[in-house]
């Protein structure tokens, strides 16, 4: 059996852990175990004079090293003013994630006896643009070509639906991670994954469960010593309770009680932790999971889909089991944990692995025809439109599953089609009736994406020189929006010529592909000025700071 086809491997870079896998001969998803023979790695990094450190140590090193070790930096992804300073260096959130991928990468190259060089990487489904693009540009500055950055609650649900493939089913993914969560409604059929609607937030996860552990338990220190201090200026103790209550929680889904010490300044307070507190203390959080999960199923309502055959819970966080009850009971029907740290990476794998089977099938079948195919992602409806006949894809498709060993079935299905939405809705500050200013919306969240609209906008006033093109990410599904509401994530300027007219049509289109990266164009239609707008913000790491980054990179192991 000859493999032959290029790897691509699937990353989970999560808020906590990270994982990455690969589909093997057998065609199944499988997850590289790290170094320390773990299978998932925490998501931190410990700057340890001339060494990174990722991983289990890093976050052990935590509690000693506590300004030298950094935890959630996917919180900050994409954020313009995140600098993390270390000896005379500067470092932004893409190069920390980097490091994370790095780790991933080389005790998965070594495991594997190959350079890991293609590779998916999953985000947050609310992530934004420039969140996107952060990761995107983690994975570059970690030397990997970043074939695609897909959602986590699809990837997840790739490898759901990879399970059983007989049956088109609607199926509702709760993913509480360790930072973030995302509620997303799938439509699962035989050859494609079409996400109808998603939302989230991205500053809820396991870890506000933890935090809740922690001021619970400063309570007691003070309750029990009747010292007054907040001890959690103590950034050892800090770090410590910080550990200690995510043991607690992790114990607290398997018993119904846990003992939790809490040692500051010489003292020691022993408790006893019972699961009833621990839901009393998080009930309001796990409440508003259930308030974004109604809300989207009312928004898939809205678009036609009036029920759910499967919910599916992902994320380590789900493993508590407050959340499966909770969830069970409100929408009256069972909740599966499926492979909660597992099934993200497992999806990005299968689908890095269906692009490597479609590019495989695009050459051969090239080679076959002398045909050039520009854009592989559209073999299949090339064979639909009869550009390329079904015979000589067949023939490539047999081919390839003889020379690989994979199924015919599994090569043929190579063509999954992904159907997403944007998870975040898109303008320009224009001026509404009233002349106040607003955030216009030119693109809905939950609009399945690609999508191009065109809106025509009216200069103001007589000789305007220019038109300012502020460009808005909202998470509102209203057309207009008060500013205050949105974010900016780029402005362009357009000039005009002199003596222009009043109230002349400027028509701006926003273009917005199925990666959520923006196209925008803003045309003066009577001269035809134009001006294109790519993307690439202040909020993310470009130019020399990137490459930068790159080098250092290059030059740098990871332990
Ligand atoms: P993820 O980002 O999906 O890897 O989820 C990580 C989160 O899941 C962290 O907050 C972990 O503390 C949490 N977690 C992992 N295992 C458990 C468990 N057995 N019980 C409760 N929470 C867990």
């Amino acid at each position: 059996m000859e493999k032959n086809i290029k790897r691509i491997y699937g990353i989970d870079l999560g808020t906590t852990y990270s994982s990455i896998a690969y589909v093997d001969e057998y065609g199944k998803a499988v997850i590289i175990p790290n170094a320390e023979n773990e299978r998932v790695t925490p998501s931190v990094v410990f700057f340890d004079e001339n060494n990174i450190v990722v991983g289990e140590v890093a976050k052990e090193s935590a509690k000693l090293y506590p300004n030298e070790v950094v935890s959630f930096i996917k919180r900050s992804m994409g954020e313009p003013n995140f600098i993390f300073e270390y000896g005379s260096e500067t470092y932004r959130p893409e190069e920390i994630s980097s490091y994370v991928l790095k780790k991933l990468a080389q005790d998965a190259a070594q495991y594997m006896g190959e350079k890991i060089t293609d590779v998916v990487i999953t985000c947050p489904a609310y992530f934004g643009i420039n969140e996107r693009e952060a990761t995107r540009k983690a994975g570059e500055i970690a030397g990997f070509n970043v074939r695609q950055i897909i959602n986590e609650p699809t990837a997840a649900a790739i490898a759901y639906g990879s399970l059983d493939t007989s049956q088109d089913r609607v199926v509702l993914v709760y993913d509480l991670g360790g930072g973030t969560f995302d509620v997303t409604m799938i439509d699962i059929r035989k050859d494609s994954v079409e996400v109808i609607c998603t939302g989230g937030d991205h500053n809820l996860g396991g870890k506000d469960w933890d935090d809740r552990i922690v001021t619970y338990l400063v309570e007691k220190y003070q309750e029990e010593t009747g010292i007054e201090e907040d001890i959690l200026d103590d950034p050892d103790t800090w770090q410590d309770l910080q550990l200690s209550a995510e043991k607690a929680k992790k114990i607290l889904s398997q018993r119904p009680k846990t003992p939790v010490s809490i040692t500051h300044g010489g003292q020691r307070v022993k408790l006893i932790i019972e699961r009833e507190k621990f839901e009393e203390l998080t009930e309001d959080l796990l409440e508003r999971t259930v308030d974004f999960t109604r809300e989207m199923i009312q928004t898939a309502q809205d678009k036609g889909y009036s029920g759910i055959d499967e919910i599916i819970l992902v994320g380590g966080a789900t493993r508590m089991p407050q959340v499966s009850g909770r969830i069970e009971n409100e929408f009256g029907m069972n909740a599966k944990v499926f492979d909660p740290d597992e099934a993200v990476a497992k999806g990005a794998a299968i689908y890095g692995w269906k692009l490597s089977l479609n590019d495989d099938l695009v050459r051969r079948i090239s080679e076959k025809t002398q045909k050039t195919i520009e854009h592989p992602e559209n073999l299949s409806e090339m064979i639909e439109k009869s550009e390329i006949s079904a015979e000589d894809f067949k023939i490539a498709a047999q081919e390839l599953a003889d020379d690989t060993g994979y199924t015919l079935p599994s090569v043929e299905n190579a063509m999954l089609r992904v159907k997403n939405v944007t998870s975040k809705s898109f303008g320009v500050v224009a001026h509404n009736a009233t002349d106040e200013q607003i955030v216009f919306n030119l693109v809905l969240r939950n609009t399945a994406v690609p999508v191009n609209v065109k809106k025509k906008f009216f200069t103001a006033v007589e000789n305007q020189k220019t038109v300012l093109i502020q460009i808005m990410e909202s998470e509102t599904s209203d057309i207009e929006v008060p500013i205050e509401h949105a974010e900016e994530i780029k402005t362009a300027v357009l000039h005009l010529p002199p003596n222009l007219p009043a109230d002349l049509p400027i028509e701006i289109t926003f273009d917005l592909n199925d990666e959520g990266q923006l196209h925008i164009t803003a045309e003066e239609t009577s001269e035809q000025r134009q001006v294109e707008v790519v993307l690439d913000t202040a909020s993310v790491i470009s130019g020399e700071e990137l490459e930068r980054a790159k080098e250092r990179s290059q030059s740098l192991v990871v332990h």
